[in-house]
């Protein structure tokens, strides 16, 4: 007989394949198999306060579920589940590629309300069992169509039932497959448009599916020195060794091949991603270290669009832009109004449309406290250089640009008309003007 546990195990959707199933569908089908919600599951799990995490974890995991990397909260709870169900869990998220790769940055950004699915997988599942399940690839960040099923993932767009009635909020059941709020499983009651993916999307999925159906065994292969032997068997391959070029072909900065092959860096799964398909590699071949051709082909725009770090795709409603902006307003150091943006993964001209009149406070208010420590900065400089210049005089020394800058040990940039660079200026120009009076 096996040992009792906790909660009785479910098995893992789709184990062992591409289409494995994420640690949050498997704890949102596990609270519904037992009559619970999944923060009342969660509470549980985490009810021991032997740890600092134990109060706030439930409602930080039902936030925003990014649990499926190698971040603390995560890797408590695949561990805490693991115990309660004595069933081996490391497949569900991509924490056991943490070590060799960075994982951050490679989740879909949404609010956990907002799920994306593939209807053709839906369908298929409520054939085979009750409560169609949520696959880890879903969850992951430039993954956009299902690689089974050739279409596009679709982004929930909530109930589309009419006139029905709709469940009372505390007991809404929450999972992927089922709709919160008329309960329909497979979420019939939407009717999604079947929109055939592209192919660079489709390479996409296939590539970073095919690391997903990697087995435990196959993971442990995948080392730091593995990777940065793959990386360099693609470029040694495909772009005859040269990291700058293959490095322009994959939309990614020009000397970050260098600096993994160099440094013994963690490198990012999305660029690793870009890599492989830039140089028609097969990316679970390189991640083990081999050279594996693959038969996909895209253009450095089209992989930076869908993967590269500045493109986010958020679905920030107007109503969260306008806190956003607020929250960001409230900062002793107000960030631009760029990096607000980028910070919620929203476009500018999206963050100003929203919230007009709070854009422009930001924005000038980042100017004003630049201002500020630009003065300051120049200031500082204007002393720093001033002391340089006495030392130099009383040595008998010539005073100009380079000697000041060396011997004060502070450099202006001279391309760019900074503080520094004034300060510089106008002690040379003008010194009789700082002087203290003696
Ligand atoms: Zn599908
Ligand atoms: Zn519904």
């Amino acid at each position: 007989m096996s040992p009792r546990t906790l909660l009785f195990p479910m098995a893992v959707g789709g184990l062992g394949t591409a289409q494995v199933e994420s640690l949050r569908s498997l704890v949102e089908r596990i609270s519904l198999a037992h009559h619970r919600t999944t923060r009342q599951l969660l509470s549980y799990l985490f009810r021991s306060s032997s740890d600092g995490m134990s109060a706030s974890a439930p409602s930080e995991i039902t936030r925003t579920w990014c649990v499926h990397t190698d971040s603390e909260l995560g890797r408590v709870l695949i561990h805490r589940l693991q115990v309660a169900t004595g069933q081996a869990l490391a497949t569900t998220t991509l924490a056991r590629f943490g070590g060799p790769l960075s994982l951050s940055n490679v989740i879909h950004l949404k609010k956990s309300g907002k799920v994306r699915y593939c209807p053709i997988c839906l369908e298929n599942d409520l054939l085979e069992q009750e409560i169609p399940y949520g696959r880890l690839l879903w969850e992951l960040r430039g993954v956009s169509c299902c690689p089974l099923h050739g279409v596009q993932l679709h982004s929930s767009t909530g109930c589309g039932g009419v006139g029905g009635k709709r469940i009372a909020l505390q007991s809404r059941p929450r999972a992927i497959g089922v709709c919160p709020d008329c309960g329909s499983v497979g979420r019939r009651c939407e009717t999604p448009i079947l929109i055939k993916a592209g192919s660079v999307d489709l390479a996409i999925a296939h590539s970073i599916s095919k690391v997903l159906a990697l087995s435990e065994e196959e993971c442990e292969l995948v080392t730091g020195p593995a990777v940065r032997e793959g990386i360099k068997a693609v470029v040694d391959c495909r772009f005859e060794g040269n990291t700058i070029a293959a490095a322009r072909a994959a939309g990614i900065g020009r000397g970050s091949i260098c600096t993994w092959l160099k440094k013994h860096t963690s490198v990012g799964l999305a660029p690793l991603v870009q890599l492989s398909i830039a140089g028609g590699a097969d990316l679970s071949a390189m991640l083990v270290g081999r050279f594996v051709s693959a038969d996909v082909h895209a253009t450095a725009v089209e992989l930076k669009n869908r993967l590269g770090r500045t493109y986010l795709r958020s679905s920030a409603t107007a109503d969260e832009m306008r806190q956003h902006l607020s929250n960001a307003l409230e900062c002793d150091e107000a960030p631009s109004f760029k990096r607000a943006a980028s910070a919620l993964g929203v476009s500018t001209e999206a963050l100003r449309a929203a919230a007009p009149v709070l854009a422009k406070a930001l924005a000038a208010k980042h100017r004003v406290q630049r201002e500020i420590r630009s003065g300051d900065a120049y200031s500082h400089a204007l002393s720093v250089y001033m002391q340089a210049r006495s030392a130099l005089l009383s040595r008998g020394k010539a005073v100009n640009q380079k000697s000041l800058q060396l011997h004060s040990g502070l450099k202006a940039s001279l391309g760019r008309h900074g503080p520094r660079y004034r300060a510089m200026h106008d002690v040379l120009s003008d010194p009789a003007r700082f002087e203290l009076p003696s």
